[in-house]
């Protein structure tokens, strides 16, 4: 029986454990993937915004949280597959069959890319759809490629691809772009970078490979084609919230519903970071998210020892 169970190990679950730990509650982190950090791990712009910190990229400020958690005395099990999860009663069961059970739950698992549902987006996986325009800078060099969406992710990735590609669309649904303002800049002054606001895209084209796109603006009657070798898509993010879905309360996007405490409609579930703060999704408010939802369970835990 452990205190906590924390699901996903990004900044709103490490912090969260460190405040376990600091409380001495007995902590087990359970993360998806092969390595902790979450979204951390593809931040390529400098993090000046976490007070204390000035990272040139998520992996080197997730390097400066785990010279902490590194120290810190809390459990953590990666590349775990969750089966299910009963809330009420506190259970949560492996693929591998183990069961694990908790006097708190809380829900740390954040927010994925969103998906646009458009043909050609899962069949070009791997065969012109841009992962990361870091990682593959190498194989779209020298190739016109195409960014769906306007947030920050967009923006970024369009930056970055443009100093390798000769031409990069940028194509978003609003009238204005969300980035922020210093994305938005750089993009507007980019000699290479063509904005097509209130447009999208409608479907992803090609035989092997990515050949072209098909884009609608508004106001036009029909789509048109362009013909590129890659594109990304960054159109926004959904909460990865489905395993909890009948068991605590979502709002109409899907993100768990917390109270100031961060606790969700469930006794003892708590929900900290993106996946229950579709407004502002930052590490420093996933951070603090995590140490709310440690000093509630710790309060509460005292008063029953
Ligand atoms: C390109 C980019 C740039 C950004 N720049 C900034 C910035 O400059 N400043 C800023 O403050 N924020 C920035 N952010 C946002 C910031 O990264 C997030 O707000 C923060 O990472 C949220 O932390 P989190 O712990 O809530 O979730 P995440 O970081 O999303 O972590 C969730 C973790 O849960 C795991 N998980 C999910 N489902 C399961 C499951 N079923 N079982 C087990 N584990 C699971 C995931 O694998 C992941 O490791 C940026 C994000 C991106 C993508």
């Amino acid at each position: 029986m452990h205190d906590v169970l924390i699901i996903g190990a990004g900044p709103a679950s490490l912090s969260a454990a460190l405040w376990c730990d600091e409380l001495g509650l007995d902590t087990l982190i359970l993360e998806q993937h092969a390595q902790v950090g979450g979204q951390l791990l593809s931040i390529y712009n400098p993090i000046r915004n976490y007070p204390g910190v000035n990272a040139n990229n998520g992996r080197e400020l997730l390097e400066r949280f785990s010279e902490r958690t590194d120290e810190a005395e809390f459990d953590l099990w990666t590349n775990v597959e969750i089966a299910s999860v009963d809330l009420k009663a506190k259970r949560v069961v492996l693929r591998s069959g183990e069961e694990l059970q908790s006097i708190s739950i809380v829900i740390a698992t954040g927010v994925r890319r969103r998906q646009l549902g458009i043909p050609g987006e899962t069949e070009f996986a791997g065969r012109g759809i841009i992962e990361s325009p870091t990682r593959d800078r190498e194989k779209f060099a020298g190739l016109d490629v195409c960014v769906i969406g306007g947030g920050d992710a967009a923006a970024e990735n369009a930056l970055l691809l443009a100093e390798v590609c000769p031409t990069v669309t940028l194509v978003h649904r609003s009238k204005s772009l969300k980035a922020r303002r210093e994305f938005v800049e750089q993009l507007h002054g980019h000699h290479c970078i063509t904005v097509f606001p209130e447009s999208v895209v409608t479907r992803i084209l090609g035989n092997d490979k990515v050949e072209a796109v098909e884009i609608l603006r508004k106001d036009a009657l029909k789509p048109f084609q362009m013909a590129l070798g890659g594109v990304a898509i960054r159109a926004g993010v959904e909460p990865n919230s489905e395993l909890f879905r009948g068991q605590v309360e979502l709002d109409e996007q899907g993100y768990v519903s917390v109270t100031s405490q961060q606790e969700t409609s469930v006794e003892n579930v708590f929900a900290i970071g993106d996946v229950s703060n579709p407004l502002a999704p930052t590490i420093s408010g996933a951070s603090g998210a995590g140490a709310t939802a440690a000093k509630v369970i710790a309060a509460r835990l005292s008063g029953h020892r």
